[in-house]
């Protein structure tokens, strides 16, 4: 894994200071969203970081009961969203029924919720427009990040129980992906 795909795992959020880029700490080079974290053998290009977090130690100690391989789970038929069809993108912002601003005391607003544009993303599905609950062995995890780690070619999943984070394993590296609860 090069320096550009592990960073596609690093957290968008650039106010969380220690998770927002990737960092290196003895053996290996880090990334994390909070979600997913993805370990790899320390590349030289990837200074180490005080604040990146200390993340070796929540590694399961015990392998799964069973390791499924990602692109091999049918995630496509996920059933799509109730909340929007399936249509997931561009939805009519309620906040502002589409008109991207609201008027207060004569002066005109850019709606908050939309950011002034009249359209949102579903917020049930994130935008994908899917169930997000993926069940996978003993736990569920969501949809959105399953499809994310489809970068990862090699990628497989060893579920650890509902509230346990799962493993990952691909070819030069592995992580950790968390559940959600259903
Ligand atoms: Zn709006
Ligand atoms: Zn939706």
């Amino acid at each position: 894994m090069t320096k550009d795909e592990l960073s596609k795992f690093v957290c968008a959020d650039p106010t969380r200071n220690a998770i927002c880029e990737a960092w290196s700490r003895g053996k290996f080079s880090y990334a994390t969203d909070g979600y997913i974290l993805v370990r790899i053998p320390r590349l030289s290009e990837i200074p180490d970081k005080e604040t990146g977090p200390d993340v070796d130690n929540i590694f399961p100690k015990d392998d799964p009961w069973e390791w499924f391989i990602l692109s091999e789970i049918p995630i496509e038929d996920q059933p799509i969203c109730s909340s929007c069809d399936g249509v997931a993108v561009d939805l009519k912002c309620p906040n502002c029924n589409g008109r991207g601003k609201y008027k207060s005391e004569k002066k005109e607003y850019d709606c908050e919720e939309c950011d002034g544009k009249g359209k949102i993303d579903c917020s049930k599905c994130l935008g994908t427009g899917k169930l997000l609950p993926v069940g996978i062995g003993n736990s569920h995890f969501n949809y959105a990040l399953l499809k994310k780690l489809q970068i990862i070619s090699s990628c497989k999943i060893g579920p650890m129980g509902a509230s346990d984070p799962a493993w990952l394993k691909f070819d030069d590296g592995d992580g950790l992906l968390m559940p959600i609860r259903v």
